[in-house]
């Protein structure tokens, strides 16, 4: 949320997507806090909303309509959306801990990471049940179930353990959709048996009696066999065995029992109470540490004891979100009281619903469709996003910042914004560079002579006998507010040429700007973008032996990197060797810069930017290697001109012509979706202006995928020339190792007369 006058000051981190977070997120979009910015972790790009869950189950909702999209959210309010798992946290050093990914700093963190039901404590259940939670792994084991009784011939029996409303709820909506497959298909829903496990006499034990006998008359009447005060007490593949030893064979367990705080919690130094949730006080802040707060099911306040609902979860957002507001300001966060009793619609899969507040019970198909009615606008804060209301905000909000500073951060706040305004472009303080770079390790290469192991003022490395140099420079500004990833895909961008060359990258000097703002805010950006940077570099056993860094306006990072190959110029994988006959393959999908188009826009999905970065990071040099072994005529990586910039590149110097299939061409998900929406990357209309080497282009330029010939691409695949008859075994391995998408999209034809090389086919 860095506005060009005004540097972050300060960092709070969101832990998990939750109803919590996703208010905060909503809040900081509509209005932003100068010199604060949000980074939001979280195990998935979308985020459920558990109120329409069983509904989705049921089959009244598609995914996208009970998953908020916390990528796009993100985009909204100015965020950085770190797609990653939580595994702990340093609180001496004020950083979350990730799977993937370096330490994130944060000034005031927030918790909302939801609960996990509790399999552990029985043998069996964690290998063999599948729990609710998280719901990303349930909807996966969900949807396979659901192709497994569609094949399945004969009975199929599932159970549920943990009959309060959740396990009810999603238990009825399992059978409603199950049973109505069936029936598409002609069969008897007969075929299916389902089981509710409850350690309690009871069912629903939160609720009253009235709307307990409702269900056990809904559960009866549906054929569901109850067994009540029946814990489970070991779980086999394909078997229950309860406490009294009863047996009960089921295709599929689901483990939807009281639920419990994420492990990793207990060594954070954190207070838990008994279940493993995090204690916090009336303000939402965790009894052991101010700066640390905790909402939804995670949270347990101390002076009022709340079941785990979504309901609360959503309610602590704006509390959450004023006191994290204060907390940045130095302001004293205010207490939040929780509603005692609340109202709890209870669907039973058949578009039906209970309502059940204290005493009260009533229900009806009504109460279903206000149930629905509610969720719907609930859901719809967070899917009308706009862009131009989001920059709007952003650009009002460049006003002093309020954030509480120490007077040496007052200092350093200062002088950022005076460098920019004096626009010097200075170089980053050597402080701050020496502590961030510091930090890594590049790969250490015997024929590096002069690094930055020893730095002087320039590198100085060997090159061997036999061998000549091949030199290449990349540079591009971010396009993903996430500095880690931008960096991995900076340098495989970078590296992409080498590969493409068939040569070998040696070392690499790192040319990057970053703007100006407080020292440890700086530091910790050049860490996370070059440890990124690092991982690919290390990884190709390429030395980074230096490089610059100055402040910019923007985000940006590029690399002039070395490498050698064979002084032999036969052995140069060259863009000029295509020869007629050969198939063109391309092994990467295409479509990143469309996709990024829409993601600025808030026009892409979540799952869309994340699978095209998992393509971006890929690296093209296994890919390389494997063209190399099957005799590839030409290569070149796919980068800025596009499809057609670079076949075309290609076809002109090796005196051949081409047919490209359309209709063939790998794409990344949504990219499609972006064009036919005319969203297009800013780069497109100076590739369009190629299409002139297009001989047949007035009748395709309808095709729908026509304008993805022109995408711009980042560390995009490799674009190859084979021999025919080496093509499928080439096609078949480089699949094999990775590049899963691999396809022949084309032909190389002889030259012809025409003028123009290229001959698309539908
Ligand atoms: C079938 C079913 C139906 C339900 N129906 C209702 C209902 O109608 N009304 C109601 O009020 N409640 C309902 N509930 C309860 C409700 O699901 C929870 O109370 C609610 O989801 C809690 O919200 P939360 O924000 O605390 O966490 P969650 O909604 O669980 O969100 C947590 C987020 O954090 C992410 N996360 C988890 N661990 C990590 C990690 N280590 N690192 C990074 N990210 C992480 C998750 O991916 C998720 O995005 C239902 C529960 C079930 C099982």
């Amino acid at each position: 949320m860095q506005t060009p006058d005004q540097p972050i000051l300060r960092d709070i981190v969101l832990v998990g997507g939750g109803h919590s977070h996703v208010g905060v997120l909503k809040s900081f979009g509509m209005r932003p806090m100068p010199g604060v910015r949000l980074t939001v972790i979280c195990t998935d790009a979308h985020t459920p909303y558990s109120g329409m869950l069983p509904g989705y189950v049921a089959g009244h909702y598609d995914y996208d309509a009970v998953h908020i999209d916390l990528s796009r959210l993100a985009v909204f309010a100015g965020a950085r959306f770190y797609r990653d798992e939580v595994i702990g946290l340093d609180r001496t050093n004020r950083k979350v801990l990730c799977r993937n990914r370096p330490p994130v700093p944060f000034d005031v963190l927030s918790i909302n990471l939801g609960a996990t039901p509790q399999a552990h404590g029985v043998p069996g259940a964690v290998e063999h049940a599948v729990a609710v939670k998280p719901i990303a792994q349930f909807n996966a084991r969900w949807l396979a179930l659901l192709e497994r009784v569609r094949r399945h011939t004969g009975t199929t029996t599932v159970a549920v353990v943990g009959a309060g409303a959740g396990g009810v709820e999603l238990l009825l909506a399992m059978q409603f959709r199950l049973r109505k497959e069936l029936q598409l298909l002609g069969r008897n829903p007969g075929e299916l048996a389902f089981h509710l496990f409850t350690d309690r006499d009871v069912i629903l034990p939160t609720h009253n009696p009235g709307v307990r006998r409702r269900f056990d008359a809904v559960l009866a009447e549906r054929g569901v066999v109850v067994h009540r005060g029946s814990a489970v007490t070991q779980v086999l593949p394909g078997l229950l065995r309860t406490a009294s030893g009863q047996e009960v064979q089921a295709d599929e367990i689901v483990w939807v029992t009281r639920a419990g705080g994420a492990a990793w919690l207990n060594d954070t130094g954190l207070a838990l109470d008994a279940d493993g949730f995090i204690q916090v006080t009336d303000s939402l802040q965790t009894v052991t540490d101010p700066a640390i707060f905790a909402a939804g099911d995670v949270a347990s306040m101390v002076n009022h004891p709340l079941e785990k609902a979504g309901v609360f979860a959503v309610r602590q957002g704006p509390p959450l979100t004023e006191n994290l507001r204060l907390t940045v300001q130095g302001a004293a966060p205010k207490p939040y009281h929780p509603q005692r009793s609340w109202l709890a619609l209870i669907s039973t899969g058949n578009q039906f619903a209970i309502a059940s507040r204290g005493w009260l019970g009533f229900g009806g198909a009504w109460v279903w469709r206000w149930k629905d009615w509610i969720d719907r606008s609930f859901m719809r804060k967070f899917q009308d996003l706009s862009p131009m209301d989001a920059n709007a905000l952003r650009s009002q909000a460049t006003s002093a910042s309020t954030v509480a500073l120490t007077s040496e951060e007052s200092l350093q706040a200062i002088s950022a914004i005076a460098m920019r305004c004096g626009g010097c472009g200075a170089k980053v303080g050597a402080t701050v560079l020496s502590r961030a770079l510091g930090q890594l390790q590049p790969v250490d290469r015997a024929d590096v002579l002069v690094g930055l192991k020893d730095p002087d003022d320039a590198a100085v490395v060997r090159v061997p006998p036999g061998k000549a140099m091949v030199h290449s420079v990349d540079f591009f500004r971010a396009f993903v507010d996430d500095p880690y990833l931008f960096g991995k895909v900076a340098a495989n961008h970078a590296l992409g040429d080498f590969w493409a060359m068939g040569a070998q990258a040696q070392s690499a000097t790192a040319i990057a700007t970053v703007p100006p703002g407080l020292e440890s805010k700086v530091e910790d950006l050049l860490f996370q973008m070059m440890t990124g940077a690092l991982e690919v570099l290390n990884a190709a056993n390429c030395a980074l032996v230096g490089g610059h860094t100055g402040e910019g306006k923007e985000l940006a990072l590029g690399f002039a990197i070395n490498g050698l190959i064979d002084d032999d110029p036969t052995q140069i994988l060259r863009k000029n060797g295509m020869r007629a006959g050969d198939v063109l393959i391309l092994t990467k999908p295409i479509g990143t810069g469309a996709l990024f188009a829409a993601h600025a826009r808030l026009a892409a999905k979540g799952r869309w930017i994340d699978a095209a970065l998992q393509s971006m990071v890929v690296s093209n040099q296994a890919g390389a290697q494997c063209l190399l072994a099957f005799g590839a005529t030409a290569c070149t990586d796919l980068t800025g001109f596009g499809l057609l910039g670079h076949l075309v590149e290609m076809t002109r110097p090796s005196g051949v012509d081409a047919e490209l299939y359309l209709d063939a061409l790998p794409l990344l998900d949504g990219a499609q979706e972006c064009v036919s929406a005319g969203i297009v990357s800013s780069l497109q209309a100076a590739n369009v202006r190629l299409r002139r080497a297009l001989r047949n282009q007035e009748a395709m330029v309808t095709h729908p995928r026509y304008p993805l010939i022109f995408d711009p691409q980042t560390a995009g695949g490799l674009l190859a020339s084979v021999p025919a008859d080496r093509a499928d075994a080439c096609i078949a391995a480089l699949r094999k190792a990775g590049y899963a998408h691999t396809t022949a999209i084309g032909r190389i034809l002889a030259q012809t007369d025409a003028l123009e090389p290229i001959v698309l086919r539908g």
